[in-house]
């Protein structure tokens, strides 16, 4: 389609992410589709990045995201280097027909302060949009810079200057997700998981605390701040305390996990993940926060697993409860609900999400975006806002 365009996923993980990582994800399944479809991409990211590419542009030689948590002071000049850098490029040449932005705050904030010969961008919001008031209350991206959500709940909570910048959603989307509904049944166990970072919005505690309290075998997965491995974790010195996410495991979720009923092995990846997913009863998102996107969601039903989970943000976008998953507004009915997902069927979750979660159809929503955003540049009154 002869469109070249700059994917600025940060600084934070190589893309293909090791294993944890949403947005690198979100770019990981993304990029192959639009060069698919004839788009010339320009990744922005850190050395290691692995996927197939026509150019990188990068300033680390790997992922920063072991220093992510560490004390402002220490850490903002590591967002900054990698926009630093990202500017440079794009001042350099002028080939870039647009820039499809993924660097929180500071990517959305640089792009909108660069003049009017900068490329329209497209600045996707990935996260809890009540997180920086002051940047999204006042944000000024005048004609040129649009930003998308990853789910209409998502858009509908954020400040109203934000929603002027809008042209839409889309949602999240797997690679599981293509040829899903084609694939043979897999044998469950009678375990549950949570899969995510342990922190307080995804509700590791409640989950927890249910499966001891009920009596059901749930296995929790993902990292706890910048800790891989329970082993990383139990080596790491008191200077560990200070991430919030570390405090709210020993706080909050250790106290409920024996190891045996439940128990928590660290990140998991590639095919260990899907296993661990496809063979569960439920996956269960006790969540405590408004989820914007829910990649973990998606990937669930693209793998045959009914979800449970607080009818929080995103979810019953995705999920059609009674038929691809149970929702409730009462963490404590959670636990019924685990036994009673055994009751659904596992290959309507795999249809659903061969149906509306794949790479290309992501990628589709992604160019109709492109499109309204550079026509948006083009012709100042540009399109109207939507949600
Ligand atoms: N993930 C993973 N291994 C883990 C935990 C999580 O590969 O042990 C992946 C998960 O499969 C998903 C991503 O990390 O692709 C998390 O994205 P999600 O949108 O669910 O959550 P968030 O971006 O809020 O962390």
């Amino acid at each position: 389609m002869g469109l070249t365009v700059l994917m600025n996923s940060g600084p934070w993980l190589a893309v293909p992410p090791p294993g944890y990582g949403g947005i690198e994800n979100v770019v990981a399944t993304l990029v192959p589709e639009l060069r698919r479809l004839g788009v010339r991409v320009v990744l922005a990211s850190v050395h290691s990045s692995a996927l197939a590419v026509d150019e990188l542009v990068s300033i680390f030689p790997d992922g920063q995201f072991a220093h992510l948590q560490r004390p402002y002071n220490q850490v903002s000049g590591i967002a900054q280097a990698h926009q630093h850098g990202v500017v440079r490029r794009l001042r350099e040449r002028d080939d870039i027909d647009l820039v499809h932005d993924h660097l929180e705050a500071v990517g959305l904030a640089t792009l909108a302060a660069m003049g009017p010969d900068a490329p329209p961008v497209l600045h996707t919001l990935h996260w809890d949009l009540a997180k920086h008031p002051e940047l999204y209350g006042t944000i000024d991206g005048g004609d040129r810079v649009r930003v998308n959500g990853v789910s209409a709940s998502q858009l509908a909570r954020a400040p109203r200057r934000l929603r002027e910048h809008s042209v839409g959603h889309v949602h999240l989307a797997t690679p599981l997700a293509t040829g899903a509904d084609r694939r043979a049944p897999v044998r469950k166990g009678d375990h549950s998981v949570i899969l995510g970072r342990v922190t307080p919005g995804k509700g590791q505690d409640v989950g927890a605390r249910l499966a001891q309290r009920a009596g059901f075998p749930l296995i929790l997965a993902g990292p706890v701040g910048p800790y891989h491995r329970p082993a990383d974790l139990a080596a790491a010195g008191n200077e560990a305390l200070q991430n919030p996410d570390v405090r709210f495991w020993y706080d909050e979720v250790a106290p409920h996990v024996d190891g045996e009923l439940v128990r928590w092995i660290g990140t998991v990846a590639g095919r260990e993940r899907d296993d661990l997913v496809a063979t569960a009863r439920a996956t269960l998102f006790p969540l405590r926060w408004e989820e914007p996107g829910g990649t973990a969601v998606v990937e669930s039903l693209a793998l045959g697993t009914p979800v449970v989970a607080t009818t929080r943000g995103c979810l019953p976008e995705l999920i059609e409860h009674g038929r691809t998953g149970l929702l409730t507004g009462t963490e404590d009915d959670l636990a019924d609900l685990v036994l009673a997902a055994d009751l659904l069927d596992e290959a309507e979750c795999r249809r659903e999400a061969a149906r509306r979660f794949t790479p290309a159809v992501m990628a589709q929503g992604y160019v109709e975006l492109y499109d309204r955003v550079r026509q948006s540049a083009l012709t100042p009154a540009g399109p109207t806002p939507s949600t």
